[in-house]
């Protein structure tokens, strides 16, 4: 289904990267250099899967990345999250995730309907042995229907990133 999009702009020392689509064995970051970089912000929120081999092309980018950087990650989707929570070395060490989508789903009308949780509202992130903060979203109403969303994941999975910071190379 053609390939992953990867739109990038520079702005002196900022690199704004967009993904969309799969990440896949299409998904080329073919000439990309991390290198140069003070700060790369990577907005996930168009990636629809990730496989091992777009993990791959991902993670050989990573290895331009330079030890002083600092990576921000926003819009995460689930499936970019649940590669943060099992694969060490997915992000940079230091990165902050500014934002991510936490599935929640409506049982009356049979929804998925992800909500975006954003830094210092809805999570903060821990640092060393401090671990970050959830603030649940409690009784959110169904736009489709009168029903009320529930979470649509295990906590202590997808949270993981939060509650562990030594997930997210934060020391
Ligand atoms: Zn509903």
């Amino acid at each position: 289904m053609g390939e992953m999009k990867v739109n990038v702009k520079e702005d002196g020392e900022i690199l704004y990267l967009t993904l969309e689509g799969a990440m896949d064995e299409f998904a080329v970051f073919a000439n990309l250099d991390l290198g140069p970089f003070k700060k790369i912000e990577v907005d996930f929120g168009g990636v629809t899967s990730v496989n091992s081999i777009g993990i791959r092309e991902w993670t050989s980018l990573l290895t331009t990345f330079s030890g002083g950087s600092r990576m921000t990650l926003l819009r995460c989707p689930r499936c970019i999250i649940d590669q943060i929570n099992v694969l060490a070395g997915f992000v940079p060490p230091a990165s902050v995730v500014e934002s991510f989508y936490v599935p929640y789903f409506c049982e009356q009308c049979q929804s998925e309907q992800p909500i975006l949780f954003r830094r210092g509202k809805q999570f903060h992130l821990g640092h060393g042995v401090t671990p970050g903060k959830i603030m649940f979203l409690h009784d959110v109403p169904c736009s489709l229907c009168d029903g009320v969303l529930q979470l649509d994941v295990i906590e202590s999975k997808y949270f993981r990133f939060v509650l562990d910071p030594s997930l997210l190379g934060i020391s």
